[in-house]
């Protein structure tokens, strides 16, 4: 890089902490902003509770940001890695560790970070954007950059520039999640049986252990909402509302008197969002279909390598799990450019996908991958450095196709 770039990255869950920090390593400035006050994203501030997509069949996915990532963690947790109700290896966390990891180490990469504040405009000139406002306690300040990538899972920088998006009318069902103490069985297993008989009975939606949080007396439930996905903010809101009110009023109450290994259970822990799976997202240079997901797709500018099934949460609570034709598949690094804005990256759950790919492209493994790639990406100079680079990140994932 010749001239320091100046990179903002909005959005600082997991996609936007690792384009931040690709971006930084890079030799960028860079800037990440987030409404929220604590990075993370959905992973700290709905407490997902697991990293899926890090591990092809029993083997971590090999690639340098994965590994580091998966090392890091594991060294707070020799016990992280679990197997998901589904039979897939996953990496168990916990929520403010996850929170410090991410914290940490964008300070160790100088990244600025912006908490609680949000982008309030943007000027653009030709096919460049060139500069963002940010508002934070309630100023605005004006940021020149030389590359944006959107973080924020539901196309909040593409909303400003008008341009289009990939919607759908079949987004996939909300969850919440919450943390109870006081709580006594042998296993999780044992929790997860008395938990399905007691929803069938009561006619509540479907419960869930997280798999890996039953520990000390303390479990992370997650409540399969039986709703449609939405892009309303105001419905997400009042679904939120509604939903905690719920949990405390309702279904707290009912299985402590129900069931014995709830009868002394307390709230410990009432996550502040609501985990929306799937919203609105840019459209790319490319968009990445459910077609491309087969093994058979082969494309030289393959920039992430995803390894989870097709996991869709439908309306009636339920999931349905495809499972790949193949191994794993690549997201070309045309899934990661925005149509015509020539300077603004996508990573996460923000990719530009159709609706079943992105049901596979959205966990966190993945993420990481295209948050990295994206990061790499805008700190390229030019167009011809930007080919360069999208070489780079393929030849570390070449073997895989
Ligand atoms: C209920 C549920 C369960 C899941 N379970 C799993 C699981 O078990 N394993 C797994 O791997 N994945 C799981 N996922 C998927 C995974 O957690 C997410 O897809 C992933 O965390 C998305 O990361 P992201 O960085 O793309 O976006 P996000 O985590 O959504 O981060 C976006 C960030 O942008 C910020 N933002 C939004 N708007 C603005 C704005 N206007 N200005 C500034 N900042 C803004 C937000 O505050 C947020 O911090 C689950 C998702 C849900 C909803």
């Amino acid at each position: 890089m010749n001239k320091k770039r100046h990179i903002l990255v909005v959005g600082s869950g997991v996609s936007g902490y690792a384009a931040a920090v690709a971006a930084a390593e890079s030799g960028g400035v860079v800037t990440i902003v987030d409404k929220a006050c604590y990075p993370g994203g959905q992973c700290t501030h709905v407490n997902v509770g697991t990293i899926c997509g890090l591990f092809i069949k029993d083997e971590l996915i090999e690639h340098p940001f994965l590994t580091d990532f998966y090392k890091s963690y594991c060294d707070f947790d020799e016990q992280a890695r679990v197997i998901n109700h589904a039979g897939y290896p996953v990496l168990s966390y916990d929520w403010k560790r996850l929170t410090d990891y991410f914290s940490q180490k964008l300070t160790e990469n100088k990244v600025e970070v912006l908490s609680s504040a949000q982008i309030s405009g943007i000027q653009t000139s030709g096919s460049l954007i060139t500069e963002v406002l940010i508002e934070k306690n309630g100023e605005e300040l004006p940021l020149a950059v030389d590359a944006v990538i959107d973080c924020t899972g539901k196309a909040v920088v593409t909303e400003f520039l008008g341009t289009e998006t990939i919607c759908s009318d079949n987004y996939q069902a909300p969850a919440y999640i919450f943390e109870l103490s006081g709580v006594s069985a042998n296993s999780e297993f044992q929790l997860q049986m008395i938990l399905s008989r007691f929803v069938a009975k009561m006619d509540f939606p479907p419960l869930y252990v997280v798999p890996g949080s039953f520990k000390t007396g303390k479990v992370v439930l997650k409540l399969a909402l039986k709703v449609a996905g939405t892009d309303d903010e105001d419905q997400k809101e009042q679904l939120l509302v509604a939903t905690q009110k719920f949990v405390q009023e309702k279904l707290l109450p009912e299985l402590k008197e129900q069931t014995e290994a709830f009868g002394k259970a307390t709230i410990s822990v009432l996550f502040p969002e609501m985990g929306w799976r799937t919203g609105k997202r840019p459209k790319g240079k490319k968009i990445l279909t459910e077609n491309q997901l087969k093994g058979s797709f082969k494309s030289s500018d393959f920039v992430a390598v995803g390894a989870w099934p097709m996991e869709e949460w439908k309306e009636d609570g339920q999931v349905e799990i495809k499972t790949l034709t193949g191994v794993c598949y690549g997201i070309p690094a045309g899934c990661l450019r925005h149509n015509t804005f020539d300077n603004l990256f996508m990573a996460g759950k923000n990719i530009s996908a159709d609706e079943r790919a992105i049901s596979s492209a959205r966990v966190t493994g993945t993420c990481l991958q295209t948050g990295f790639a994206a990061g790499k990406m805008a700190g390229a100079d030019n167009a011809m450095d930007l080919e360069r680079v999208i070489e780079k990140l393929y030849q570390t994932i070449e073997h895989y196709f």
